[in-house]
């Protein structure tokens, strides 16, 4: 990879920030970044019930750019939608990939349990697949919502049996160190800064829900730019206004994630900053109920919370 020292560097520090490390960090996140990119990290990375959002988020990410990760600190040994080769030869690359074993296992994407033909990648059913893939892993990351969680795929009615990949693996008695970076999508700073961490520093610290502390420990609400709106009871009544958004629904004050100040797009937005209220979408209740859409008029007390 083509990259000054300078720029490389620059490219620690804000890795180090990224993954909420102080400035003495950045040597040893330079270390880390040397001895990735000697020995491109093998990464298989499979999607089962999912709209690809999550791949698409990590396309976006910034520093490390995608062609920064893809080209020289990992080796995405297999990824459905953006590897090189297709048909055969691919899925020859992710049998071949599986046999050696070894490698980090980042599943997107819910696992259609109750009807496995709903999802088949090569002609295989991804249930079986993921199986496969996850008995050989060094690690399994469940990227995105519906992979942790369920998500949207496992939303009421649920009509394939969607399930989210650790309770799928755990009704399958596999065992792995397992990390959930909920999201829909996941953050790309998430699953950069996860996947850095993991192979240089090993399992992040995570909470109970198995979700990396450095990015899910905050709620939304308590780093919200609304948050002295809140305080004074200025609500706003429509999207348009200013003013806190908790009467429009918002789920800030019970989501935990870093959003509001790590912003979306390179650091350009937030849904809150954007005017549209939080809604949950880290969380494991997020399209979970029919009888609770996205957008609501807030019905519960402030003093209740959401
Ligand atoms: S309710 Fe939502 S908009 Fe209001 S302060 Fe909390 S997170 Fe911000
Ligand atoms: S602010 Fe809420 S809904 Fe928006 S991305 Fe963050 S957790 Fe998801």
């Amino acid at each position: 990879m083509d990259i000054t020292r300078r720029k490389f560097l620059e490219l620690s520090a804000k890795m180090a920030a990224m993954m909420g490390l102080g400035t003495t960090a950045i040597p040893k996140i330079a270390e880390a970044l040397e001895q990735l990119s000697a020995v491109n990290a093998p990464v298989l990375w499979l999607q089962g019930q999912s709209c690809s959002g999550c791949s698409v988020s990590l396309l976006n990410s910034e520093e490390p750019g995608p062609a920064q990760i893809l080209s020289g600190y990992i080796s995405l040994l297999f990824h459905s939608t953006i590897s090189a080769s297709t048909g055969d030869v691919s899925m020859q690359v992710l049998n071949r990939s599986i046999d050696h074993g070894g490698y980090l296992l980042v599943v997107e994407g819910s696992v259609p349990e109750g009807m496995p033909e709903a999802c088949v990648v090569g002609g295989e059913l991804f249930t079986e697949q993921v199986l496969r893939a996850a008995k050989n892993a060094k690690a399994i990351i469940a990227v995105g919502t519906c992979a942790a969680f369920g998500g949207i795929p496992a939303a009421e009615n649920n009509p394939t049996g969607a399930m989210s990949v650790p309770d799928f693996l755990k009704k399958n008695g596999v065992s792995k160190p397992l990390i959930l970076l909920p999201g829909c999508p996941a953050h790309p700073d998430w699953i950069v800064g996860t996947l850095v961490h993991l192979l240089k520093f090993g399992i992040p610290q995570l909470d109970k829900k198995g979700r990396p502390k450095m990015f899910f420990s905050r709620l939304i609400h308590d780093q919200c730019p609304r948050f002295a709106d809140y305080e004074r009871e200025n609500f706003a009544k429509t999207f348009s206004e200013d003013g806190c958004l908790f009467m429009l629904g918002c789920l800030g004050p019970v989501t935990h994630a870093d959003c509001t100040l790590r912003l979306w797009n390179s650091g350009t937005n937030s849904c809150i900053k954007a005017g549209a209220p939080c809604i949950g979408c880290t969380s494991e209740n997020f399209a979970a109920s029919a009888s609770f859409p996205f957008y609501r008029k807030a019905t519960l007390s402030k003093k209740t919370g959401a």
